[in-house]
């Protein structure tokens, strides 16, 4: 966003319409001073003042943000623009480093996975011959509109949910080939969740809920503590450890799920929606956590979302429609804000987009 243009764009069409700077300030409740201000490209209008200004200059939005009329002819293009300022504010800047070893091992590898919801009266073909890989230490995201099938995919290699045909391996273990009982001790040991309810333990504390997932592994309990101080301090959580979840805010709720989720070290993280119940700054604070994980601690890790401002903080995302997969992108060596349009093109490409972009 370009502070001064904007400036400039104000005072023009504070001038077109035969106003003074203090008959608009007037007119939107504030000092003379600040009107002067933004017109010198010294600072913007506040968030809450952009509405009432476009009104009063006859002005959308797009152009305010962009500092100049814009024609239906670049209508398209330059929305995607002001689209792309605004993101670029809304994700900061971009830490991100490229992974340079692509000689991983192979963590989850599908083949064919097909379900088929059966009913007395009809058959829902919700996954169809659905076949990916996913390598060690990476952050991949799978796109959908509701009702594709995510959920569905997501539960079948959580082994909550069996597939009707196909093949899922997890650290080169066949999961079909595995009983109920095994099935149970496998998920624990090289599983870990978040999903967007948190599903933390209400009649335990911060620190038992995160407990219970490594003394379900049987780890000594003087490690165990250690474990939690360590995990807790790189999450800041660890003045909450005593509190009980409905004592916390969501974004701490969910932070806390996400150490529950990587402290046995599982193989592989998997998320349904776990930014859904967030506000922007504790998704955010999420999403830089699953970076970190997979980063810092080769953590892999597998996100379903519906929301593109998610998804470009993953490596690769793959796009479902009807149950199956579409297409696939990978980040490569675009920052956040490249991979982010990317996406949005994509979802319009293959959808018309507008499910996808509230
Ligand atoms: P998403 O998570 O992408 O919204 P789902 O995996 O929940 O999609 O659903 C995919 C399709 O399967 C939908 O048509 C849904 O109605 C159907 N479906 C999901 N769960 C069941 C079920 N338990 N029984 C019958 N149909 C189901
Ligand atoms: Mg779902």
């Amino acid at each position: 966003m370009d502070q001064k243009k904007i400036g400039s764009f104000i005072a023009a069409r504070r001038k077109d319409k035969a106003m003074t700077q203090s008959q608009l300030a007037e007119k939107l409740g504030i000092t003379d001073k600040a009107i002067s201000k933004w017109e010198t490209g010294k600072s913007m209008p506040d968030l809450s003042l952009f509405n009432p200004l476009c009104k009063l200059l006859h002005i959308t939005l797009n152009e305010l943000l962009l500092g100049e009329f814009i024609s239906d002819k670049d209508l398209k293009e330059k929305s995607n623009q002001v689209l792309y300022d605004v993101v670029k504010n809304w994700l900061g800047k971009d830490q991100w480093t490229i992974k340079t070893d692509t000689h991983n091992p192979t963590v989850l590898k599908l083949r064919n996975i097909r379900k088929v919801y059966e009913t007395e009266s009809t058959s829902t073909v919700a996954v169809k011959d659905v076949s990916f890989e996913i390598t060690k230490g990476s952050f991949v995201g799978i796109m959908g509109a509701s009702g594709s099938g995510k959920t569905t995919l997501l539960n079948m290699i959580a082994t909550i949910d069996s597939a009707t045909s196909g093949q899922i391996e997890i650290d080169g273990q066949n999961i079909m080939d595995l009983s109920e009982n095994d099935l149970a001790t496998f998920r624990r040991e090289h599983l870990g969740f978040v999903f967007q309810e948190y599903n933390l333990i209400d009649t335990l504390t911060i620190y038992e809920n995160i407990a219970l997932a490594l003394t379900m592994k049987q780890i000594p309990k003087e490690s165990v503590k250690q474990k939690i101080i360590d995990w807790a301090e790189r999450l800041d959580i660890s003045d909450i450890l005593n509190k009980f979840p409905y004592e916390i805010s969501g974004g701490q709720r969910q932070r806390c799920a996400c150490v529950r989720a990587i402290i046995t070290s599982p193989s592989l993280i998997l998320a349904d929606e776990p930014t859904g119940a967030l506000d922007s700054h504790s998704a955010r604070q999420l999403l830089e956590t699953f970076v970190m994980f997979s980063q810092k601690y080769s953590a892999t890790i597998l996100m379903v979302t519906h929301d593109a401002l998610s998804a470009c903080y993953c490596d690769r995302i793959l796009f479902m429609q009807d149950g199956e997969f579409k297409v696939a992108l990978e980040r490569g060596h675009e920052n956040k804000q490249e991979f982010f349009t990317r996406i949005l093109d994509t979802l319009v490409k293959i959808t018309g987009g507008s499910r996808y972009v509230s």
